[in-house]
């Protein structure tokens, strides 16, 4: 049987009727935009995170753009990140004029080198935006240090991390701002495109409430140039529903994560790495193997999906060549060539786990 990298099919079968209920309600209150749903989502989100606030926006990439402007990130300004993530977190940066400054990351979790960071301070450095890639939070302790020291607003991207813990705190609660995506493959999805930005700082999340709404604290009364950016009501609703199972999401992509590691335990293969003291949320399950290409093949062939995230390091993207053709990150290079993501969703069972696995050691 075929086996994608995303089973969502699944998952509503599970909670078809909670969720059938939440759209009828919604559309019986004919109220879709900044409604009581996203009200209650950004309560509710605000608790399981350990906040003070959360707002809702249209999307992760807006939830990045709106974090950065309403830090006071401008042209000329800096922001240290990884190389190694989806190119929104890179886009954020560069919509507000400024530099994304790529550090290597570390061949273990695939983030960003906590050790590597200060390195690359200018005078010019204004944030440091690390990437909880996969779910394994990024270094937080030292990362929140050197930004201490350097007085550098510290901004989490969390689109891959809903429910990660670092040493027993929320990714998203570290930094001036978290930044969440709800596109409907993460962890916590709607079934649209949905976002969050997670901040302890009264005046920075009123900051992002009126950018999120055209620069509007009170209607038709404008002071400052925002955006159209908010969550609707059906997103939220649907996304409350989810939120009450994310706890056991969460848990069973980690113990599909480890049947994983037991059953691909090969000197050729590297199961992905758990630092102490963290909570992995397995967004991804991405094995290092010195060969993919024979092993996407033979899965392939069996109707298993597989994926490489990422195949190009953002400083080797097209868009970014002409500014940072020179930028050389090598630990990110060799990694790019050599990861595989294999399917991981909660209602993954052991049975289809063998069965990759099986078809894994047999193409190696
Ligand atoms: C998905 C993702 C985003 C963007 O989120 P959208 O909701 O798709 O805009 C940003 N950063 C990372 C690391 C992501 O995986």
């Amino acid at each position: 049987m075929a086996i994608p990298m995303v089973d969502l099919k699944r998952q509503l079968a599970d909670i078809r009727q909670e969720i059938d209920e939440g759209i009828a309600s919604v559309l019986d209150s004919t109220q879709f935009i900044l409604g009581p749903n996203v009200t209650a989502l950004e309560q509710e989100t605000a608790v399981y995170l350990g906040v003070k606030h959360a707002i809702g926006v249209a999307s992760g990439t807006d939830a990045l753009h709106l974090a950065l402007r309403a830090a006071g990130i401008r042209e000329g300004d800096e922001v240290i990140t990884s190389p190694f993530t989806f190119i929104a977190t890179a886009e954020a940066i560069s919509y507000l004029g400024a530099k994304p400054v790529f550090v290597d990351i570390d061949p273990d979790t695939f983030n960003i080198a906590a050790d590597r960071i200060e390195a690359a301070i200018t005078p010019r450095t204004r944030a440091v935006l690390p990437v909880h890639l996969f779910g394994h939070p990024a270094e937080m302790k030292m990362i929140g240090e050197i930004c201490d020291r350097h007085k550098l607003h510290l901004i989490e991207d969390c689109a891959q991390s809903f429910g990660a813990a670092f040493g027993g705190r929320q990714t998203g609660a570290f930094g001036a701002f978290g930044c969440f995506s709800f596109f409907p493959s993460k962890n916590l999805g709607g079934y649209g495109d949905g976002g969050l930005i997670t901040t302890d700082d009264d005046r920075l999340a009123g900051e992002v409430r009126v950018l999120r709404n055209h620069g509007s604290r009170e209607r038709y009364v404008h002071s400052l140039i925002g955006y159209n950016s908010r969550l609707d009501e059906l997103q939220a609703v649907i996304l409350r529903v989810k939120l009450k199972y994310i706890d056991r999401y969460n848990q069973s992509r980690r113990e599909n994560a480890y049947y994983y590691n037991r059953c691909l335990n090969h000197p050729d293969i590297r199961t992905p790495a758990e630092r102490e003291g963290v909570r992995h949320v397995y967004h991804q399950y991405t094995i290092l193997v010195p060969d993919r290409a024979p092993i996407q093949k033979a899965l392939q062939e069996a109707g298993i999906a597989s994926a490489v995230y990422y195949p190009i390091p953002l400083h080797r993207q097209d868009v970014y060549l002409s500014t940072h053709g020179d930028v050389s990150c090598p630990v990110t290079e060799e990694t790019a060539k050599r990861v595989l993501s294999l399917p991981i969703f909660p209602e993954l069972t052991q049975a289809q786990i063998e069965q990759i696995c099986g078809i894994i050691l047999q193409a190696l």
